[in-house]
């Protein structure tokens, strides 16, 4: 991150939203909105000094709201840029930031700024968010304090994080005998998302071990369905688990429960393996939360003109063989933005967008097919079927009301002539007039059949000429 804020080609617009794109591959517009931090940028050095008078505190959200930040704070301590913002809308306005503030940086009056930006190419990588337990009420999560994600055991592991690095149970500041990790939470079911997310298996193992390297008597354990350890070297990792003494117990855990003398939590799991009950008293429990589209997905789906796919991730056109291009020719995606990925997969999509857009930009001209659909103006009626059923997003119907095609964009899939009512659009070179004399020019040659071509070559062209007189 330090490296790309430093880069002389990279300009980094944070805290920023974008609100409009146009244009072509190659030629985009891009209108971006910069919200007010209500902190000049050029002026403030990330000392954090304004921090420490604020008397305005809410939950911190980078913290997954365990311990509290200030109206005025610097997201987290390693973000780039290290520069300070006001939350306006909980600001007391009490000026105490801006009397401390040694690089007078606080600007009360700072308005949204727009930006217009032209960019040949684009490569989204909106990442994801975490399942929203909270929602689904799942293992009493958010009524039992000591029940907790996987994300949140990781902020309070981290030695920057609310408790400095240590492990304290919520409910009583105790640091945990017992610990129990539940696997798939929003993943692989039909309660919450079907898919599988991918890296939470290795996240549990990855956390259970750094707990018992901290804390070897901890007992842990962790109930999966099926343990996922699919890249390089994972297998080997979950093995190392295992001979460090972390249990796997695999099995469904039911509903759970807290006894409430010694606030231990009862879980109870269907064992698969040996077909009995396991019951654990423990003193904490460790969520498995799977990964969602990021909450920008959708607005991004929708000012980009893309597609996503019934899970709310973007489209790429082919998982296999164009996995990071979309519909929209010069404009890529990687990482989560397309589906869930572990870190080292969400790299190398990166450097693939990032070799798209390369061999995109590195040529002075685009080379496009001629295959591509055209509206007759004097026969379209603006019923806009064919804007809503095109998956490249490549035809509109314009102000005029009748449908415009994007040469750029058309793919010549034929979706559009097959649906449109007034048979309005052809495809170049696929005319039907095309078919119909080269199907004719077959049958004039096969001489065994040409009585049973004729017949319904001539069938076929009565039909063609019921349905659109103008064609024939
Ligand atoms: Fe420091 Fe001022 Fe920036 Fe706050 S706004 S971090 S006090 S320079
Ligand atoms: Fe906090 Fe607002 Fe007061 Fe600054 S003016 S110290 S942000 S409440
Ligand atoms: Fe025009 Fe046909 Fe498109 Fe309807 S489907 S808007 S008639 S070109």
């Amino acid at each position: 991150m330090v490296s790309a804020s430093k880069h002389p080609n990279i300009t980094l617009f944070t805290y920023s939203d974008i609100i409009g794109f146009s244009g072509i591959p190659g030629n985009y517009n891009v209108k971006i909105c910069k919200n007010p931090r209500y902190i000049d940028e050029k002026k403030c050095t990330g000392c954090g000094l304004c921090t420490t008078k604020c008397p305005i505190t809410v939950p911190n959200e980078f913290n997954r709201c365990i311990g509290e930040r200030n109206a005025i704070y610097i997201p987290f301590s390693q973000a780039v840029p290290k520069i300070a913002l006001i939350e306006k809308s909980i600001c007391i306005e009490c000026k105490n930031c801006q009397k401390i503030c040694p690089a007078e940086a606080i600007d009360f009056e700072q308005v949204s700024e727009y930006v217009d930006l032209k960019v040949g190419a684009v490569i989204i990588a909106t990442g994801w968010d975490e399942y929203p337990i909270m929602k689904n009420n799942e293992y009493k999560y958010g009524i039992y304090p000591d029940v907790i994600t996987q994300i949140e055991l990781e902020r309070i592991l981290s030695p920057v994080g609310p408790t400095g690095g240590h492990l304290y149970r919520i409910s009583d500041g105790k640091p945990p005998k017992t610990l129990a990790m539940i696997q798939c939470v929003g993943s692989r079911s039909l309660k919450g998302n079907p898919y599988c997310s991918g890296v939470c298996c290795n996240v549990a193992l990855k956390n259970a071990q750094l707990l018992k390297q901290e804390y070897p008597d901890m007992d842990i354990a962790i109930f999966y369905i099926d343990m996922r350890t699919w890249d390089k070297g994972n297998e080997e990792y979950y093995r190392k688990a295992r001979e460090a003494g972390i249990m796997m117990i695999r099995g469904k855990v039911g509903d759970i429960r807290v006894d409430p003398d010694t606030l231990k939590i009862k879980v109870t799991a269907d064992s698969t393996l040996t077909n009995d009950f396991i019951t654990m008293n423990t003193d904490l429990v460790v969520l498995s939360t799977g990964m969602v589209p990021s909450k920008n997905t959708a607005q991004i789906v929708e000012t980009l003109g893309l597609s996503k796919d019934i899970n709310g991730f973007l489209t790429e056109v082919h998982g296999c063989l164009k996995p990071q291009e979309t519909n929209n020719f010069g404009i890529y995606i990687c990482g989560c933005a397309a589906g869930p990925k572990n870190i080292p997969y969400s790299v190398s999509t990166a450097l693939a967008a990032a070799s798209k857009v390369s061999t995109l930009l590195s040529k002075d001209t685009i080379t496009q097919e001629l295959i591509i659909a055209e509206v007759n103006e004097t026969l379209c009626i603006g019923c806009h079927r064919c804007e809503k059923l095109c998956n490249y997003k490549a035809i509109k119907v314009n102000g005029e009301n009748i449908a415009e095609v994007d040469d750029l964009k058309c793919k010549g899939c034929g979706v559009c002539v097959s649906s449109c009512p007034a048979r309005a659009i052809d495809l170049k070179y696929y005319r039907d007039k095309q078919i119909i004399e080269e199907i004719k020019g077959i049958c004039s040659t096969e001489l065994e059949y040409k009585e049973e071509y004729i017949e319904s070559i001539e069938l076929i062209w009565k039909k063609i000429e019921a349905l659109a007189p103008h064609q024939t």
